[in-house]
């Protein structure tokens, strides 16, 4: 669609009407920053005066910024957890906020092992609708014609959970794609996927996977991008592809479905896409039974543009492997969200993924930053932030979280008009993680402790450990390298001991982490890497080199830098994998 020049935005020429309006609200936004904070605070605390939480502190009705922060204390989810306990369990007074409740959104964030339970309210899938309504206006400025094509992307939910009062728990994204806001979206020339949304709502993973990996292969001449939420999710769907080409491809020859595909929406809606195409299914035969992976991506569908996935924070160690699949394709990483809510958009998602900068969209909550690892706490303004600089972020949400600790460390790259961009730096605490998993140091030390035990009987002990995410097989897994004390020679831990050790390990783990493993198959086994006496010492003595302090050297607990990782295999005496499954409901 033509567009008239006096749309035009000085974040580009729109592509059509719809992106000029778009785009115009983003620099509504980003010119007015502090008025919409303002706003923004005064709507939630006007609206939830009421509410147990502000009256606790009593905030009497105020709404400006200094009374607010002054009465009303920062606080972490364990603060919170008596009043989400409640809710949970069927108190239906306004404890967070003047509007009902409708569900929780289970963050990938634990407390205590278990999931987060985030409340939220009905509207803000309005406030996440319009955050997505604005990534294509922008995606279109810098990749001509996406509205001659489809999308690929490889979109799942999970299985809902009822808390005890009957509320809702389940993923965000769940909660998302089940809405009529996505499942009755209207006809978008720019945003049509090959995925059908039966396809995508089927909670079975693999039938899921299976349909999606069909029209995808199917329309692969059509498919101008690929994506999935994060770079695991993609990496998954192509060694999904490795492990299923052969089956998919019998379906293509014969416009058949896989009888392992027993969901009936799903059938009903492959029926009207499966045709015999013994061509297709040749030259996916011929690609995939190829040794050789490199350049997969585009060599399946050579018309693709981007990937579109998020390869920033934890997700970046999976950089080289995409680049390897798709030969080099530029990366997008559009959005920057989360279960408590979603925090904003790149305005430049064609650039390098080093160079990510998400700029905080004003309208969606009201937000503070801490600076990181300073003296001073005082909380900043989103326009007061500095670039350079790294802070915390802090939430306070139309749904009722007030001064939420996040847990994201980000810092300012510079500014769109008065917005500030901020680079995703990492998750507070994270230790390890291979998709949505993240294990921080306590846990892996009480995981380590609880494995230890099993070592008693032999009168050894763990003197030393650290650990590395190994993602450079699908699926990724945990690597912990343990320096064993042996204390009696003629009563060493065997080799089955030490194999239970890696499952007790797995069993202590949250329940993120044992869910990748048993229902979700997208963590696989963790491995003990055994080294020998004497090798801690030397990682030691490699820091100081380096320029580490001997008063301040502390053993990194994970680790990731490549001459410590050779100097550590390279004294690896055993390896040991767990032999089953932990458990999981
Ligand atoms: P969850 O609560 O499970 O939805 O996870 C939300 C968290 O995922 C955020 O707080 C971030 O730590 C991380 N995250 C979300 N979007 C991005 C992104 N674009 N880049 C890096 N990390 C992200």
């Amino acid at each position: 669609m033509a567009v008239d020049s006096t749309h035009s935005s000085p974040l580009g020429v729109p592509a059509s009407d719809k992106d000029a309006k778009a785009l115009q609200f983003i620099e509504e936004m980003t010119k007015n920053v502090d008025s919409v904070q303002q706003r923004v605070l005064r709507e939630i605390l006007s609206r939830n005066a009421d509410t147990e939480y502000l009256k606790r502190f009593n905030l009497n009705g105020a709404t400006d910024r200094e009374t607010f922060k002054s009465r009303i204390p920062v606080v972490t989810y364990e603060d919170l957890q008596p009043y989400i306990q409640r809710v949970a369990n069927g108190d239906k007074s306004p404890i967070f906020s003047a509007h009902p409740i409708s569900e929780f959104l289970t963050s990938s964030g634990t407390s205590a092992g278990e999931r987060k339970l985030m409340p939220t309210i009905h509207e803000e899938l309005d406030r996440r609708q319009h955050l997505y309504s604005l990534l294509m206006p922008v995606m279109n400025l810098y990749v001509p014609g996406l509205d001659k094509g489809k999308g690929l992307y490889f979109l799942f939910v999970k299985a809902s959970t009822k808390t005890p009062g009957g509320l809702l728990a389940r993923p965000v994204l769940t909660s998302y794609y089940n809405s009529d806001h996505f499942k009755t979206r209207p006809y978008d020339p720019f945003n049509v996927y090959t995925s059908p949304n039966e396809a995508i709502l089927c909670i079975d993973s693999f039938q899921s996977m299976y349909a999606q990996m069909l029209c995808g292969l199917i329309m692969r001449d059509e498919v101008l991008r690929v994506g999935a939420v994060f770079a695991s999710g993609l990496l998954r769907a192509i060694h999904f592809l490795q492990n299923n080409w052969k089956e998919l491809a019998h379906d293509i020859a014969n416009g058949t479905l896989n009888p392992k595909v027993t969901d009936d929406s799903v059938r009903e809606c492959m029926k009207k896409i499966l045709k015999p195409n013994p061509e297709l299914a040749e030259f996916i035969t011929k690609e995939c039974s190829k040794e050789d992976w490199e350049r997969i991506i585009v060599r399946i569908w050579p018309n693709t543009k981007y990937l579109d996935v998020i390869v920033t924070g934890a997700m970046a160690q999976y950089i080289p492997t995409l680049e390897y699949y798709s030969g080099g394709l530029p990366m997008a990483c559009t959005m920057y969200a989360s279960s408590e809510c979603y925090f904003g958009l790149n305005l430049n998602p064609m650039c390098k993924p080093s160079e990510v900068a998400y700029t905080i969209m004003p309208n969606m909550a009201y937000f503070e930053f801490l600076p990181h690892e300073s003296s001073a706490s005082r909380f900043v303004d989103l326009v007061d932030v500095e670039i350079g600089k790294e802070y915390e972020l802090i939430i306070t949400t139309y749904a009722g979280l007030c001064r939420y600790r996040v847990g994201d460390i980000l810092r300012v790259t510079g500014f769109h008009n008065s917005a500030p961009q901020f680079h995703f730096v990492r998750r507070k605490n994270v230790l390890l993680s291979i998709e949505s998993d993240k294990t921080d140091e306590a846990e892996l030390q009480n995981a380590i402790e609880n494995a230890s035990l099993l070592l008693k009987e032999f009168n050894t002990s763990v003197v030393e450990y650290t650990s590395y995410a190994d993602t450079k097989q699908i699926p990724g897994h945990y690597v912990i390298y343990w320096e064993l004390l042996v204390k009696d020679l003629a009563n060493t831990p065997t080799d089955d001991v030490l194999n239970q050790c890696c499952l007790q390990m797995e069993e202590s783990l949250n329940s993120v982490y044992r869910q990748s493993r048993v229902a979700d198959n997208s963590i696989g086994p963790l491995e003990i890497r055994v080294v020998q006496n004497g090798t801690f010492e030397e990682l030691m003595d490699y820091a100081i080199s380096r320029g580490a302090s001997i008063n301040q050297y502390k053993v990194p607990r994970c680790v990731s830098f490549t001459p410590i990782m050779e100097l550590l295999d390279s004294r690896v005496v055993s390896k040991h994998f767990s032999p089953c499954l932990p458990h999981w409901t």
